[in-house]
């Protein structure tokens, strides 16, 4: 059986955590898309880690963590990764790679500062992990699969043709170094010699693992705003956020995804540029903002203050239903304890009417947000075990946020660490 954890809204929904908290039911744990370029926040009995590209069930030794073939590779990233985490004295994880991820290359990265340069002020907030360059050379047929590290005369052949055009758009687009082919060889040499006890057939693996009834965890990065199809286009990432794209990204069978958990926050919050339409302001978002999360709204990546806003029921119903969410996740929920009144944007205003759909992005430009305000409950409900137990008014939030949404909400999650989650009955 296969369950995924999956973003509602633009990132940074507190994924990290549930998935930590579900993956002590799972036997495995699977990456399946984006890169080292989003975040997840973990605190538990080891301490408070910053993942990026390792699954959040390294923390557990019953668990086999694999990165799926739908992933943007980084080799240095990996091993940096797995290096800080056992300097933290969790345990040597079991991990797999896929034989057939594709490689994040040191030009990825360059080209992706380079190309944020040159736009200036129209640039799209990279991370500058190098993941869109990375998706648009995979799609243009021009990436690395790790596989290929492994066939000298390929790889040699490849990357002189590859070398040869980035050098033309290095020299002549960005004025900058050219690519030096020996080096770059020698670099692949030793990210082929780091790697090489990781990588297996994942998609076999994860097959087998299936046949024989164990569970998979599916963890999904960013959200479903940021999915390049269904997304606020082109303000995306480079590979697909949704549930559905775990059965290609990890290559297991889609009918083998039963639960698909969507996460959302209490609020809203984004990183980068892009359509925000229930996005604050001045005292009060810097004041949500230095609240927010269990140490304030910055990226945990690139540590730039997140945008934040009040909850926006319309993109996280469109959210939950693009991911299918069979369930929702609730999570930050504590933070919100400071407010005598709550905003929710239940409805967008675009050329005088107002819609609870959710619009492609010329017309979510000219979106006016629509609230709704709801009484807060002006109290800590951190320690809280019991939903029950949980004051009125906040309740009375959430049986709210579920109408809006339209997705059933079962978990809602009320401090950072991994036992703060209260298990919900919905309504609907
Ligand atoms: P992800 O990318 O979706 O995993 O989100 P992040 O982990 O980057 O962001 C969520 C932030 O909120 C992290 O700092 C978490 O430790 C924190 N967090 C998660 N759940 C809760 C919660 O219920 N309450 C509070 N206060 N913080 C939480």
């Amino acid at each position: 059986m296969v369950r995924a954890i999956v973003g509602a809204n633009w990132g940074d929904e507190g994924k990290g955590k549930i998935t930590d908290m579900l993956a002590e039911t799972s036997d495995i744990i699977v990456r399946y898309q984006g890169g080292a370029n989003a975040g997840h926040t973990i605190i538990n009995n080891y301490g408070r880690f910053a993942l990026h590209l390792l699954p959040s069930g390294i923390f557990y030794d019953h668990t086999t963590c694999v990165i799926g073939n739908g992933v943007a590779f980084s080799v240095p990233a990996f091993i940096k990764e797995l290096a800080d985490v056992e300097a933290g004295g969790v345990p040597e994880p079991k991990i797999l790679v896929s034989d057939r991820v594709q490689i994040v290359m040191p030009y990825h990265i360059l080209f992706d500062q380079y190309e944020e340069e040159r736009l200036g002020k129209a640039s799209f907030g990279s991370t500058k992990s190098g993941i869109a360059p990375f998706f648009s050379d995979k799609y243009a047929k021009i990436g690395f699969e790790v596989n290929e590290l492994f066939d000298e005369e390929t790889l040699v052949e490849r990357l002189k043709r590859v070398v040869e055009l980035k050098n033309v758009q290095l020299r002549d687009l960005y004025h900058k170094p050219e690519i030096n082919f020996d080096e770059l060889l020698e670099t692949l040499h030793s990210y082929r010699d780091q790697i090489a006890p990781y990588l297996c057939d994942t998609s076999k693996f994860l097959r087998d693992a299936l046949k024989a009834g164990k569970t998979v965890l599916l963890e999904g990065q960013l959200g479903t705003l940021k999915d390049p199809d269904h997304g606020i286009y082109p303000m995306v990432t480079s590979s697909s956020t949704l549930a559905g794209y775990g059965a290609v990204g990890a290559g297991i069978p889609p009918y083998e995804i039963k639960e698909i958990i969507a996460v959302t926050k209490a609020y809203s919050s984004a990183v980068g540029a892009g359509e925000f339409v229930s996005e604050i302001f001045g005292e009060e978002a810097d004041e949500l903002r230095r609240r927010g999360g269990d140490k304030g709204e910055f990226g945990a990546t690139t540590g730039r203050p997140r945008r934040v806003g009040w909850y926006d029921a319309v993109a996280s119903k469109y959210g939950c239903h693009m991911q299918s969410a069979t369930s929702v996740a609730l999570t930050v929920l504590d933070v919100l304890g400071y407010l005598d009144e709550i905003k929710i944007c239940t409805g967008y205003e675009i050329d005088g009417k107002v819609t609870t759909d959710f619009p492609v992005t010329p017309l979510l430009k000219k979106a006016k947000p629509v609230f709704e305000t709801l009484p807060g409950w002006k109290c800590d409900i951190r320690g809280i075990k019991n939903y029950d137990e949980l004051p009125e008014n906040c309740k009375n939030y959430i049986d709210f946020i579920e109408r809006h949404i339209e997705a059933p909400i079962t978990l809602v999650s009320n401090g950072p660490e991994r036992e703060a989650i209260l298990h919900r009955t919905p309504k609907l």
